[in-house]
Formats: structure tokens, C-alpha cells, sequence
């Protein structure tokens, strides 16, 4: 554990607000970025200088080590906005649990919880005009951490550098996903970091998902690297397949990323007395279930998209489309979690967080 001084932030105001030239109703997901972040740096084994200032591009060194070997982690989290125009965070304390178990596989110095929250607290509160109410509106949380000491010398840094960065959202529909499952390519390995939420793992699904793009695909369902015989994720969410009344969902390991949408699906179904497995499931399975009719959904799931239904799959150059369903489990299940979150309905887990 690294220590810190007290948090005192020194607060750098924008001398003034970008809020005006944004169109709320034409969001691309992530472009968007409000007036301050947060940023606070590690050096000499302790974390110091916490900051909130305008949001700008910065300068680094070219032999940081971000940049040649990667020690870069990330999170995604969301703040809402009630009626009573309190701002709200969803389950944060786990994503500070995720990303400081990301630094330590990175081996990057974990950041206090009280020190994340802190800043993230006080730059919402400072930029709280850009969170907008109703169902829908967010507020998009980056946190991310980067190397930032010099030298091309291929061991860990001694300097990173903590930031924050908001971003405004609508609801992000993803239309009809197709997906292929993955014969050859890998995201992730037993005793690799698919289970760090770190840059390296995006920037090796690039390439192999554009091969999918380009035969009109627009995401891969990743199996397990060993025999490709295993349903681990969907792109860059974890994936729930529904057979007959059931939910399946593979569970956590080490090629497979922990998600808090994940694990309060899981719950919310157990809630609801919807039968749920957590269990390896086979593309066998999928098959057979799409042959005999028991296959009825297929959805991702994750912070920025919350629930994606997906359409249909390709294996082996056959392509298999789900049939019409009726009562989708997985709109109900996004909409009472999308409630939950927007504190339009009640919140019987204790997830919500009022900052
Ligand atoms: C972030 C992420 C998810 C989803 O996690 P949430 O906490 O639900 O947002 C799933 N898979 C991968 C690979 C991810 O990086």
C-alpha cells in the first residue's frame, strides 16, 4: 500500500465554462469533455499534489514508460442525476477495488480509496452542471493511471501519474449487434492480465475485431485461448446467454474481467427469482440451442452500454440468428437496473451512493 498526505485538493478553477457550445442531445459517446479534471501524482513513494484544474493537454516526457511499455489502467464508472438534482455513483467502492487490483498486475502503485474518491467527489460537485437529469443522462466517469517516469529501461516506473476525466452521455444504443466467435484470435490468457483493466488488452482486440467489422460483424465473442470451445466475453463486456428461462453467464477468472454490471445482473436476478448459472458454457451449447430452439438471448453488459442485445453469431462461417422474443430478459433487466441507478426506483442492494 502506498501512503499519501492529507488529501488537502488545490482547486484551479476554468476561467470559464465550455457547457454552452455542447449539444446534450447529439452526444458520440466519449468526445465530449467537461471544464476540470483531477490529477494527482506519485513520486518518491507517495502520492502528493492532488489537484483539480482545467482540463487541457499536458506535456511528457518521450521516453515515459506509458508509452513503451504500457503501464496504463483504467476504469468506467457513472454519476446520475435525481429529480432533486442530487448526483448519484453506482457501486464506486468497486471500481476503486478493481483498479487498484489492476495497478498491482501492472505493477503500478496502488491509489487510497479515500483519495479516488476525494477527487472524483470534488471535480463532480465542481463540474455537477454538466450531469444531466433523467433516464438516459450521465455522466461518464474516466479514471485512469499512466507511467510516467523516463528512460526506456524496460522495468516499472517510479513516477504515475492519477487522473479523472468526465465525460457527458446519453444512452448508448448499439443497434442490432452481430457477433462471430473466435476460432483463432485470444483476449485473454490463464496467468496473463484479462483480468487487469488495462490499455494493452483494448489494443489487442482492435485488429481482430476490424477483421469482424469489415465481414459486417460488429463485435467477437472471445473464447477461451487454450481450445476456443468456451464462452468467455463479448467484446469489451461480459456476455449472459438466456436458455430457455435460465442465464447463464461464464464465471470470473483470470481471462475474464470481474464486471460490476456483471455481478449486479447476477443479483438482480437472484432477486427476482430468475434462475441464473455461473458456470463454463460451451459454444457446443450455443449451437445445439440455436438448432433446437432453446437459445432465446444473447446480451452484453457492461458500464456504458449497460445491457447490449445481441442479434445473431457467426462460427465456422455459418451464421445464426436468434429468433423474435417477446418478453426479453434482457430489456427487463436493463431497465430495472437503469431505474436502480436513477434513482427512479428503489434500491434494495444499498448500491447507490450519494456524493
Ligand atoms: C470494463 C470491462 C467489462 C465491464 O465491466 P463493468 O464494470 O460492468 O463496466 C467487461 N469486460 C471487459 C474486458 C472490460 O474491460
Amino acid at each position: 500500500m502506498s501512503t499519501t498526505q492529507a488529501n488537502k485538493i488545490e482547486i484551479i478553477k476554468a476561467p470559464n465554462t465550455k457547457i454552452n457550445e455542447v449539444d446534450f442531445d447529439n452526444l458520440n459517446f466519449g468526445s465530449v469533455f467537461t471544464d476540470h479534471l483531477f490529477e494527482c501524482d506519485y513520486k518518491d513513494g507517495e502520492w502528493q499534489n492532488p489537484t483539480i484544474k482545467p482540463y487541457a493537454p499536458f506535456m511528457m516526457d518521450p521516453s515515459s514508460r506509458v508509452f513503451h511499455y504500457g503501464q496504463a489502467i483504467f476504469e468506467g464508472m457513472k454519476a446520475y442525476k435525481d429529480d432533486n438534482n442530487d448526483i448519484w455513483l453506482f457501486r464506486p467502492d468497486e471500481n476503486v477495488k478493481r483498479f487498484n487490483s489492476s495497478a498491482v498486475r501492472m505493477a503500478m502503485p496502488e491509489i487510497p480509496e479515500s483519495l479516488f474518491m476525494e477527487g472524483l467527489n470534488q471535480l463532480l460537485k465542481l463540474d455537477e452542471a454538466w450531469i444531466k437529469k433523467g433516464l438516459g443522462n450521465s455522466l461518464y466517469i474516466r479514471p485512469f493511471m499512466i507511467a510516467t517516469g523516463y528512460g526506456v529501461v524496460a522495468n516499472p516506473s517510479n513516477e504515475y501519474k492519477f487522473m479523472i476525466i468526465l465525460s457527458p452521455a446519453k444512452a448508448y444504443y448499439s443497434g442490432e449487434v452481430k457477433v462471430i466467435i473466435a476460432e483463432h484470435f485470444s483476449r485473454a490468457a490463464n496467468g496473463g492480465i484479462g483480468a487487469a483493466k488495462t490499455a494493452g488488452n483494448y489494443a489487442g482486440q482492435f485488429y481482430p475485431t476490424s477483421l469482424a467489422n469489415k465481414d459486417g460483424f460488429q463485435q467477437i465473442i472471445w473464447t477461451d485461448d487454450a481450445t476456443h470451445t468456451k464462452l468467455e466475453e463479448a467484446g469489451t463486456m461480459n456476455v449472459f446467454f438466456r436458455i430457455n428461462d435460465t442465464l447463464v453467464t461464464a464465471p470470473t477468472s483470470e481471462r475474464i474481467l470481474d464486471g460490476v454490471t456483471r455481478k449486479s445482473i447476477i443479483a438482480m436476478a437472484k432477486k427476482e427469482g430468475i434462475a441464473i448459472e455461473e458456470r463454463p458454457v460451451l459454444v457446443s451449447e450455443l449451437i445445439e440451442g440455436i438448432k433446437n430452439g432453446s437459445l432465446k438471448e444473447i446480451f452484453g453488459a457492461g458500464t456504458a452500454a449497460v445491457v447490449s442485445p445481441i442479434k445473431g453469431f457467426a462460427y465456422k462461417n455459418e451464421y445464426f440468428e436468434l429468433p423474435e422474443i417477446e418478453n426479453s430478459v434482457a430489456l427487463q433487466l436493463k431497465e430495472k437496473l437503469t431505474n436502480i441507478q436513477h434513482k427512479l426506483a428503489e434500491d434494495p442492494f444499498g448500491w447507490t451512493v450519494k456524493i
